[in-house]
């Protein structure tokens, strides 16, 4: 798991949030990953307001009470959405850059730090993780360090709002199958790298996971998922909240 902040010099998202905030226009920000053709993440997009957002965005963005911690907040949208709706947010990124055009938008509370991060502590009623927010998680089998530290950061009563997507699709044949290699990596696991003008980021692991198996995982890391709304395309929104009485479950099976 990725424990560290992201420099300039590798930073191609922070330095197209950066010239698109700075002169209203950006340049391509290319995405790419072994598993995929080349794409490109439209820079207008990271600053979309709330009208704009999609529908799970904009339930996660009105569920969202207490003191709310934005993590990986990019250029802000959701955090300035939160503030203009009078709530209470942090803002957190591990991009410098992104950081500093955070606290050029007037968000009060900006920190550049990682998730993980030891140091970094809560409390926070509400823990939002938007645009594939599981996205951070990276890989599967960090799913007990990520819970550790959902526990160490959650208020009492507190919860995570987070979306994601279940690639399946990616896999449908023809006929309406799905041909997985159940033996292989877990189809959400991907490999992504970023270019924007000469600026070339590190390769990082992003997941996408789908609701029964982030559910196996929350269970057996002590928390509950529950499904709060469905996207267009295989997206959702899920809250996880830690489960107060995890015994009672193995009376049904
Ligand atoms: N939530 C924003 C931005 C999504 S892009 C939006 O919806 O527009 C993902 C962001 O997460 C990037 O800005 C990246 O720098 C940040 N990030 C990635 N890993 C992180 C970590 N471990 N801790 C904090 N931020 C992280």
């Amino acid at each position: 798991m990725y424990i560290g902040l992201i420099s300039p010099a590798k930073d191609p998202m922070g330095h197209a949030i950066s010239d698109y905030y700075k002169q209203g226009k950006a340049g391509k920000l290319r995405v790419f990953s072994s598993r995929f053709d080349e794409d490109e993440i439209p820079v207008t997009q990271l600053f979309r307001p709330f009208e704009e957002f999609p529908e799970l965005e904009k339930t996660a963005i009105e569920m969202a009470s207490g003191r709310i911690l934005d993590v990986g907040a990019g250029s802000g949208c959701h955090s300035l959405a939160l503030q203009a709706a009078g709530k209470e947010v942090c803002a957190i990124d591990i991009s410098s850059l992104s950081v500093d055009i955070m606290k050029q938008q007037g968000i009060k509370d900006v920190r550049l730090v990682n998730l993980f991060d030891e140091q970094f502590t809560g409390p926070f009623d509400t823990i939002l993780m938007l645009m594939n927010g599981s996205g951070i998680i990276g890989k599967l089998e960090h799913m007990p360090a990520f819970f550790r530290k959902m526990k160490l950061l959650l208020a009492p009563g507190g919860a995570v709002l987070m979306d994601s997507s279940d690639l399946r699709f990616l896999f449908e044949e023809e006929d309406g199958s799905y041909l997985i290699d159940l033996a292989g990596d877990y189809y959400g696991e991907i490999d992504f790298r970023m270019k924007y003008k000469q600026i070339e980021g590190e390769p990082f692991d992003w997941l996408y996971i789908d609701f029964m198996t982030l559910s196996l995982y929350a269970s057996e890391n002590g928390f509950k998922a529950q499904l709060i709304q469905e996207g267009e395309h295989y997206d959702y929104l899920v809250r996880l909240t830690p489960d107060l009485n995890p015994t009672s479950k193995s009376s049904n099976s």
